[in-house]
């Protein structure tokens, strides 16, 4: 029997936060994580996004923290990780994962790449999205208000997984990673399953008149993508633009899913940068094909 199923689950009611969203929480165990419930019905996927609940850190990364970035120990990061992969099967130590840099650049891991960001120090490209064929090959990713955007084929074994703040969105990774499985391995956007992790609402993300600028300038100056307040100060809806984006290059409606959960407004599931102004952890995603 694993750690995992030893812990008691932790209380969460989980009712309250499923009845809105289609990302839906579970607490089997120790572990809670979400899952978009469009990915899960197809069959096809192993998938996750962590909640900041049942980990071993302690302070202000208390107490799932997933990401070696952060103030908190690798020991600490790495038993997270342990954890939160046990709930699926999966062993940590062969997960991949890229030094996330806020760009647009992607990359195709394969059986070779086992391992890759599992240990601090340990070969890892720089990167914002991660694709594969592989099977058992989970991809990760972590975030702390940023978006993961989880992007799987229903028509040949492919999964990805990319990471979209306010750079990313503006340089649409969304569109980028789609146009990338279009062109290299032939599958249309219409035969992809999309699935939005919970992020920063809008009402949370107020930001400076020079980024605000440059998404006037893309064309989202308006509702619901942007908010302009009486003081002329402006606030981003990330999930709205990534969801348009998608739409826009192919993705059909009913194949979009997303959370509609924030991750500063939820301070007793999710760690938020902006919230704790930087001092704090991070959530994981990841995504594989089942083997
Ligand atoms: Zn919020």
């Amino acid at each position: 029997m694993s750690n995992a199923e030893r812990r008691p689950a932790i209380k969460i009611d989980t009712d309250l936060i499923n009845e809105a969203i289609k990302f839906k929480l579970y607490n089997k165990t120790a572990i809670p994580y979400l899952q978009s419930t469009l990915l899960a019905e197809s069959g096809l996927f192993d998938h996750g996004f962590s909640t900041r609940l049942g980990g071993c850190s302690t302070g202000p990364t208390a107490s799932l923290n997933t990401a070696f970035h952060t103030e908190d120990s690798a020991e600490n990061v790495l038993e997270n990780r342990r954890r939160f992969f046990d709930e699926f099967n999966y062993d940590y130590r062969k997960t991949v994962s890229a030094i996330q840099v806020h760009g647009t650049d992607l990359a195709v891991f394969d059986s070779s790449n086992h391992g890759e960001g599992a240990f601090p120090g340990s070969t890892c490209r720089e990167c914002d999205a991660l694709v594969t064929t592989e099977k058992s090959l989970p991809l990760a990713a972590y975030a702390a208000d940023c978006m993961l955007i989880y992007i799987v084929s229903t028509a040949k074994p492919l999964v990805a997984l990319a990471h979209a703040g306010w750079r990313g969105t503006l340089g649409e990774i969304g569109p980028r990673v789609i146009d990338f499985i279009t062109n290299q391995y032939g599958v249309q956007p219409e035969n992809m399953l999309v699935a939005l992790s919970p992020a920063i609402c809008r009402d949370c993300y107020q930001v400076g008149a020079d980024i605000a600028n440059k998404f006037a300038s893309a064309g989202w100056n308006e509702l619901p993508y942007m908010e302009t307040q009486a003081d002329n100060t402006c606030k981003l809806d990330l999930k709205e633009i990534n969801m348009a984006q998608l739409h826009r290059c192919g993705v059909k409606k009913d194949n979009l899913d997303y959370s509609s959960l924030c991750t500063s407004c939820n301070k007793e599931l999710f760690y938020s940068y902006r919230r704790d102004l930087g001092s704090t952890g991070r959530m994981i995603g990841f995504a594989a094909l089942k083997f």
